[in-house]
């Protein structure tokens, strides 16, 4: 293998991978270099998203729910299916297997591609070169015309809270648990904390979430927070606002247990768990990357410094995914891999940062896209609001499944559509119509004048844009206009 390239990527998770199978579709010697070991010693592509990230949160997520259906909601349909039982092991064994699936896809994919996956720590060294130290401490040195560096995020840790990965643990602890908890303490109500603590309370945990802020969601639209709030409180998870972490002790003895110290509203409080997981937020990761000679910059929170274009402050080198400002999400770093990709190949791809999806993946699941309806009245546009109960969806009363909204913001003066809310079941896949309608700058009555199927939940996608111009058919309208 000659250690010449066009292209080399410094990690494979979705930013990464995406970015060298582009690059090799386009023409480039591309490598991708990456140094995630199993625990059994073996090199393993796909990042946080495909090993502990995405892909086995929703594993879990979708395996706990079917137990909580079983268990709940079967004998509304007139199905009994007497004591339902989970097997914790067998559970996580399923999500490996799936993991296990992913990344092999990606060996995969890159040997479809022609790209050189290369099992190491890789530190940029130079403009244009790329040093690599395998597991047994053996360096080989890359010439590259490019370096794209896509090296990803990890958990942040408070001190309160020392990790200690066994009762104390992060989000890649808590999709381990062989058992389920009887008593669960979640810090911070963000992403994870939502997603994981609702995989264990649905399985029999008694999940606490300590929030420091008083704000539910701070980043979605207050109609929604508030709705999801609402829902979640109702699903054995005590959501408790306002409660910053102070410090923590672990039990003695074999049954490991922690007092978690805790300030709110009415002082200083204390509360015991089996387990406790810390999900604050994660931190870019830089470490060992960079040497300083390169002089690639940092901004002040550790992240790589990149325009709109993700090229660092070095001509050779770019930055994508977590590891640079914007949303951590997979999908948006992904973006960034084809981008970069396409400009090295003189194309002018753009990735559009105003419409970056996020969804959280709840039952029922809560996505938006665009700004919300506090965003845009603070900056003064006049809008037009249509909003969409499910309990008035025929396929979601059929489903049993009618909690939550959908609510759809258009420009009151040109009628273009500003963003879109919901929180409802499939919420994540009913939000993509309105990315690509947005992307296509379409108007709210565009959308009413699409023909939707009968009966879809996508019909209530429908009927909110129809209410934002105040002729919704199957409810009553906040304004009627002709
Ligand atoms: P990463 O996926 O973190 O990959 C970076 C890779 O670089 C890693 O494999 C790392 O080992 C490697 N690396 C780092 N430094 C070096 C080096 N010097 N040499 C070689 N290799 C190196 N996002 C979503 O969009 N949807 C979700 O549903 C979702 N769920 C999530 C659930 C959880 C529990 C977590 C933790 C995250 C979730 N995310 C989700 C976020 C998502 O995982 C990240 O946004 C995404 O993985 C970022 O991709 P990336 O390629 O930038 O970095
Ligand atoms: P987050 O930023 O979503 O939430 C962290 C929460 O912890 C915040 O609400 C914060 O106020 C709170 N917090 C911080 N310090 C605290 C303290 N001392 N005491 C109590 N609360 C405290 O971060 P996360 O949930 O760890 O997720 C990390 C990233 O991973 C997110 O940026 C997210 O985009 C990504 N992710 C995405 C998905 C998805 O797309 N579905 C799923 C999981 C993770």
């Amino acid at each position: 293998m000659s250690n010449e390239y066009d292209v080399v990527v410094i990690g494979s998770g979705p930013a990464g991978y995406v970015a060298a199978i582009r690059c090799a579709q386009l023409g480039f010697k591309t490598a991708c270099i990456e140094k995630w070991l199993t625990k059994d010693d073996k090199t393993v592509f796909g990042g946080t998203c495909l090993n502990v990230g995405c892909i086995p949160s929703k594993a879990l997520l979708d395996s706990s729910h079917k137990f909580m259906d079983a268990q709940n909601h079967f004998e509304v349909h007139g199905i009994s299916v007497g004591k339902v039982a989970i097997d914790v092991p067998a559970m996580i064994a399923r999500k490996d297997k799936v993991v296990d699936q992913l990344t092999s896809g990606i060996k995969g994919l890159f040997t479809a591609n022609k790209v050189d996956g290369i099992a190491g720590t890789g530190k940029v060294t130079g403009p244009n070169k790329v040093v690599v130290t395998d597991k047994d401490g053996k360096q080989q040195e890359l010439a590259a015309k490019h370096i794209i560096i896509a090296a990803g995020s990890v958990p942040i840790d408070i001190p309160p809270t020392p990790i200690d990965h066994e009762t104390i643990v992060d989000s890649t602890g808590a999709l381990e648990f062989q058992e389920v908890p009887k008593r669960l303490g979640v810090i911070g109500a963000g992403v994870i904390g939502l997603e994981l603590g609702s995989v264990w309370a649905r399985l029999g945990a008694k999940v606490t979430v300590l929030e420091a802020l008083d704000d539910f969601l701070p980043m979605v639209d207050r109609q929604i927070a508030k709705e999801s709030m609402k829902i979640l409180s109702k699903q054995d998870l005590d959501i408790k606002m306002g409660s910053r972490v102070t410090g923590s002790k672990l039990s003695k003895g074999a049954k490991k247990s922690v007092t978690v110290e805790y300030s709110d509203k009415d002082g200083e409080q204390t509360e015991v768990f089996d387990k406790l997981i810390v999900a604050v937020g994660r931190r870019p990761f830089t470490d060992s990357l960079l040497d300083e000679s390169v002089g690639v910059e940092l901004d002040d929170r550790g992240f790589v410094k990149v325009n709109d274009q993700c090229a660092t402050n070095i001509p050779s080198i770019y930055a994508v995914g977590d590891v640079v400002r914007g949303p951590m999400l997979a999908h948006k770093g992904m973006e960034e891999g084809v981008m970069v990709a396409e400009r090295l190949a003189d194309k002018k791809t753009q990735v559009n940062y105003d419409l970056v999806p996020s969804v959280i993946y709840t039952h029922p699941e809560i996505a938006w896209v665009g700004k919300s309806e506090e965003e845009l009245k603070a900056e003064g546009v006049e809008i037009n609001i249509g909003v969409f109960p499910f309990v008035a969806s025929g396929r979601a009363l059929a489903a049993n499944d009618a909690d939550g909204m959908v609510k759809l913001i258009a420009d009151a003066k040109t009628d273009r559509i500003l963003g879109c809310h919901i929180i409802g079941a499939s919420a994540a896949d009913l939000l993509q119509q309105i990315v690509i309608a947005m992307e296509f700058s379409a108007s709210a009555e565009d959308i009413g004048l699409t023909m939707f199927s009968h009966p879809a939940l996508s019909e209530a996608v429908h009927e909110a844009a129809l209410a934002a111009n105040g002729h919704a058919i199957h409810i009553g309208n906040r304004k009627r206009r002709k």
